[in-house]
């Protein structure tokens, strides 16, 4: 039997208020929704566009009844909330994607050791469990490698870039520091990519799927930087990439919108990075460049209708702004003359505290001709260096 819809009207809860859970919810009013945000945080910014907001920890037993009793649905905006909360919420109603495929997905070694299993190309990996390890790990992998804890890493925290087969000890002090009690750690080769592309794909509780326009992304520091659509590869690599978001978001059963970050090598085959089970800040340019938005995918598809067919309207190139380059652009007139542009988007995530390393908004160009809004990232990006130097 199929699910029934979810009714405009109702509430949707999500977990997590960052900047994806606040364009969740700007989706979801548009679609005539209410939104329930449940984050520890109370300036997290999607507070400020819920109709309820929950600002308890997310252990907090007397919230989780408040919570489910308000919503008819419960989706998150990040992989890492806790997995037993999701069980726990799914006993009274739907989560899109389900606490199975979070649990599958929020670890890294288990995601890994899941897409190894399906035949799905992935980077040579191994499983650590002590520091200690590390050594032998790093002989037998023989070359540079990436080390990562296995749970809560994200833009680059908890990863290591180890060049030689030996790890220093700068880098050991803090793999050992980043331990806690059944701590584990992915030790991967590095993959000397060409390019690092990604590919968002939703699918409804009826199996249908979408997929949307492949994208190139390049990050500075571990944290991504600019992304650029649509991607310049060859019609084989996109129609590969597009069976394998597919493939991912078919066998796991996900229920929403995921994305697939991808290593493109220079034999033209293609590695999965990660899967989130969530829109992306690789996506963030659908809210200006196609048909229906990442987020108004993913309102649909937990809401139980079908997900649209995403339609790319114009080449558009996406760039980050972390930290106090949000103050600094609405200061800098070369930044200014950028944003006065036509077609260019400055979304502000209204975040209260800047800290170094967070992200605080991003721009998105639009022009009819990928090199026109190429160059226009690479001059904002040039001017955001300018600023760093300042
Ligand atoms: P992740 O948090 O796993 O998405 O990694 C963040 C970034 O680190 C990626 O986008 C890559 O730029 C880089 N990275 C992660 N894993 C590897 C790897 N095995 N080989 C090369 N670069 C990697």
């Amino acid at each position: 039997m199929t699910a029934p819809t979810i009714e405009s009207g109702s509430v949707l809860g999500v977990l997590g208020g960052g900047q994806l859970g606040a364009m969740f919810a700007h989706a979801a009013a548009t679609l005539g929704y209410r939104v329930a945000v449940w984050d520890p945080d109370p300036d997290a910014p999607a507070h400020r566009l819920a109709d309820f907001s929950f600002a308890a920890p997310f252990t907090d037993h007397e919230t989780v009844a408040a919570f489910s009793a308000v919503v008819s649905v419960v989706t998150y905006e990040w992989e890492n909330v806790p997995a037993d909360l999701c069980d726990r919420l799914e006993q009274e109603k739907p989560v899109r994607p389900s606490g199975g495929v979070l649990r599958r997905i929020q670890n890294r070694l288990v995601q890994k050791r899941y897409l190894a299993g399906q035949g799905l190309p992935v980077p040579r990996y191994t499983a650590m469990t002590d520091p200690a390890q590390l050594s032998g790990v790093l002989r037998n992998m023989g070359g540079p490698a990436v080390c990562k804890t296995a749970m809560a890493g994200y833009d680059g925290k908890g990863q290591w870039k180890i060049d030689g087969p030996s790890a220093g000890s700068r880098i050991l002090d803090a793999v050992k520091e980043s331990a806690r009690p059944g701590m584990q750690w992915i030790v991967e080769a590095y993959v000397p990519f060409e390019r690092e592309l990604s590919i968002l794909a939703a699918r409804g509780v009826n199996g249908r799927i979408v997929v949307y326009p492949l994208v190139e992304n390049r990050h500075e520091g571990g944290i991504l930087r600019t992304t650029l659509v649509p991607a310049v590869v060859s019609a084989d690599v996109a129609e590969c990439a597009e069976q394998l978001a597919r493939d991912v978001i078919e066998r796991m059963e996900g229920v929403g919108v995921f994305c697939l970050e991808l290593f493109l090598l220079s034999d033209h085959t293609l590695l999965i990075n990660e899967v989130a089970p969530r829109p992306h800040n690789s996506g963030h340019y659908t809210l200006n460049a196609c048909s229906v938005s990442q987020f108004e995918e993913q309102v649909r598809t937990v809401c139980g209708l079908p997900p649209e067919h995403p339609s790319l309207l114009s080449p558009a190139a996406m760039v980050n702004l972390i930290g106090d380059e949000i103050e600094w652009i609405k200061q800098d007139p070369e930044c200014r003359r950028l944003l006065g542009l036509s077609g260019t988007f400055l979304h502000d995530y209204g975040k209260r505290e800047t800290r170094p390393r967070r992200k605080m908004g991003h721009v998105t160009f639009l022009a009819s001709e990928r090199p026109t809004v190429e160059a226009r990232a690479a001059q904002l990006r040039e001017r955001l260096l300018a600023a760093q130097g300042r």
